[in-house]
């Protein structure tokens, strides 16, 4: 089935947006408009496009703003900002922060068009070249799963002492093989993971959903692993908070991850504070409301040179510090990536020896 590219065209002019809709209508592409910065934004936030369209300048938030929040929350969508003869600065400006081209408002519209073709024509090669490769990556993520089960269950029957009596020695031998093999099944099952956000093939599968609920049952779950450490944790939940609408299963998973982080990382004795708010943040100009979920530890912090990198599943490479614990070291980085993908934002501060605060917040309107 041959996929129309959907294009949003930018412009405060009417005439000259209507004309290029049903330019590259005619051309057999799926237009969508927007008359100005906010109303872009809201549809980038709402829809996915392989190209937007950008007029620079525009009353109230101009192309530069719509292009940085398009280039956060759907980064698969190539901008192309629309200029006028003398704003080449800031056409200049917008490549710097992402936009694949900039072509001048012309007097003739066949030329701009052949042009819109051209860029879309590279983008939908750039996306088939991204989805070979993430086909690729998967394949092989799954096709080394594979034989570690295989190789797990023929461990499970020799420990059993079905093909024969084990001795202690093999006993201890085989435990150090499963924790091995458990090892590589989290971070292979971590990868596809990741993977899978990467190349945009996770479903979320939203559903109204109460905070006020959520987060404290998230919690409770790891009061056994508080206690026998001695952590003190608190809950305190807002009743600003509205019903939202995440996929709770995956907000879950970034709960467990942080929760398990900061008692891992916490020593004996300390405390670990867990707070649910409701807040408003600007986006592109216009304030937006949001759920915001913080759990602050008194543990061991992050060190000023790891901390920006703590999202990053590059981060062991770039710091050279490989995890001591036997940890995948992709937990953060996948916590962002669901959070990204419900339009949300994450956030760490810390201070070595004194603790660390994680924080993420996710959008309220789309309810
Ligand atoms: P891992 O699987 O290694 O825990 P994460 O991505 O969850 O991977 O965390 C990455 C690194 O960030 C950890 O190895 C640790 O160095 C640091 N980190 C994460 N959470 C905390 C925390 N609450 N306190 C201190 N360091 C932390």
């Amino acid at each position: 089935m041959k996929v129309v590219p959907r294009i949003l065209v930018v412009d405060d002019e009417e005439g000259f947006r209507m004309l290029l809709k049903c330019g590259l209508e005619d051309e057999g592409f799926k237009v969508t408009e927007a008359s100005d910065g906010e109303e872009a934004i809201r549809l980038s936030r709402e829809h996915t496009y392989d190209l937007a369209l950008l007029d620079l300048r525009m009353p109230g938030i101009n192309g530069i703003e719509v292009l940085k929040v398009i280039r956060e929350v759907s980064p698969s969508t190539d901008c192309v900002m629309i200029t006028g003869y003398q704003d080449v600065q800031l056409a200049v400006e917008a490549i710097k922060l992402g936009a694949k081209d900039f072509l001048p408002k012309p007097q003739n519209l066949d030329e701009l068009i052949n042009r819109i073709k051209n860029v879309l024509r590279a983008h939908t090669a750039e996306a088939h070249i991204t989805e070979i490769q993430a086909d690729f990556t998967s394949k092989l993520l799954h096709d080394l799963l594979a034989p570690l089960h295989s190789l797990r269950s023929a461990i499970d029957f020799l420990e059993q002492g079905t093909a024969g009596q084990i001795t202690d020695q093999q006993k201890n031998i085989f435990q150090s093989i499963n924790s091995t093999i458990k090892y590589m099944d989290a971070l292979l099952s971590d990868m596809i993971d990741l993977s899978l956000f990467e190349s945009g093939r996770v479903d979320i599968n939203k559903i109204p959903t109460n905070f006020d609920e959520l987060i404290p049952a998230v919690c409770a779950r790891f009061i056994p692993q508080t206690n026998s450490k001695k952590i003190v944790m608190g809950v305190k939940v807002n009743n600003n908070v509205p019903t939202i609408a995440v996929d709770p299963e995956k907000i879950e998973q970034v709960m467990i991850n942080l929760l398990d982080n900061a008692i891992k990382y916490t020593p004996e004795g300390g405390s670990i504070q867990i707070n649910v708010s409701s807040t408003t943040q600007d986006v592109g100009g216009s304030a937006h409301e949001f759920a915001e979920v913080t759990i602050t530890d008194t543990g061991v912090g992050i060190s000023r040179g790891e901390l920006p990198l703590v999202f990053d599943k590059y981060k062991e490479v770039l710091t050279g510090k490989s995890s001591e614990k036997k940890t995948t070291g992709l937990g953060l980085a996948i916590c962002k990536s669901i959070v990204e993908a419900h339009g949300g934002k994450m956030y760490a501060e810390s201070t070595l020896g004194k603790g660390s605060t994680f924080k993420f917040l996710l959008p309220t309107e789309s309810l």
